[in-house]
């Protein structure tokens, strides 16, 4: 699934194209993508207004659009923008066509892809804040900020990095990427890091995504640029997707788990395992820890 990077990667090289053009005419072939609204209605809304910016938040894309109208666009599993195919790909859920002779397809094999419809900007502002938290590259997502999502809880800490309403952006790769990079284990009770693992954690968020953005995103299956080229970070990971393959830090092999019900992908020389409130070292009958 196109992650923070893959996202910014598609506005980065579609904003140009896009903004202070109009869209000229928007035909969505897949009521699917325009629930709740019929297609129709969406692509009423939408027709004829000039595209004022094109941002992103966490993985949507964010069209505003004249008029305080703003279309929050989610990919999805396998969603992406191609700009001006020829011809026609399969799979095409949505037509766009702008001012100046330029023809946008949105692409979606599995179909899990939305437009959502939001007006005006306090509507555009509670839209975003029922679902996403901070943004790691925000100046305010410190350590701290950190440690307070984290307080208290036993879950997982990889858990933590996968909920958007806690950090937007992030997902299965990138979170497996930056916990490696941390070397805190994905197991690990998102409550008992200690400070220096958050400030840790931190700044391998930010490593992590930004390495995916200057690679221009990963494709793992369908992700594409706007002109249909395949990102090239899959070829850089750290961990994911290496099981068996040696660790780029210490060469034990990389593991796969399951971990927050995803495949997770781990070295645990490098991201030592929790251990279990209670459990004593194996075969030492509690003497003494061992060593780690
Ligand atoms: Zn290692």
């Amino acid at each position: 699934m196109p992650e923070l990077p893959e996202v910014e990667t598609i506005r980065r090289q579609l904003a140009p194209l896009v903004e202070a053009r109009t869209l000229r005419e928007v035909e969505i072939l897949d009521p699917r993508w325009s629930r709740p609204l019929a297609p129709a209605e969406l692509a009423a809304a939408l027709t004829g207004r000039r595209v004022e910016h094109l941002g992103r938040r966490g993985k949507y894309l964010l069209w505003t659009l004249a008029g305080d109208v703003y279309l929050a666009q989610h990919l999805r599993m396998t969603g992406s923008v191609l700009a001006d195919p020829d011809p026609e790909p399969a799979h095409t859920r949505v037509r766009i066509q702008l001012s100046r002779g330029r023809c946008l397809a949105i692409v979606d094999p599995r179909r899990f892809g939305t437009g959502e419809l939001l007006l005006g900007g306090d509507a555009m502002e509670a839209f975003f804040a029922a679902r996403l938290g901070l943004e790691p590259f925000d100046e305010r997502f410190t350590a701290e900020h950190l440690r307070t999502l984290a307080r208290g809880s036993k879950a997982p800490i990889k858990a933590l990095l996968l909920d958007q309403r806690k950090v937007a952006g992030v997902g299965n790769i990138y979170a497996d990427e930056a916990l490696f990079r941390a070397g805190i284990h994905p197991r690990r009770p998102a409550g008992r890091l200690t400070g220096a693992q958050h400030a840790r954690l931190r700044e391998a968020v930010g490593e992590a995504l930004q390495a995916g953005i200057d690679a221009r995103g990963a494709t793992i299956d369908d992700f594409r640029h706007v002109d249909g080229v395949r990102g090239s970070f899959q070829d850089q990971f750290l961990v994911y997707g290496r099981a068996g393959e040696p660790c780029v830090t210490c060469g034990s092999p990389v593991v796969k788990m399951v971990v927050a019900g995803r495949g997770t992908y781990v070295c645990e020389r490098c991201q030592p395992r929790p251990r279990r409130p209670g459990a004593r070292p194996a075969g030492r009958s509690g003497r003494q820890p061992a060593p780690r």
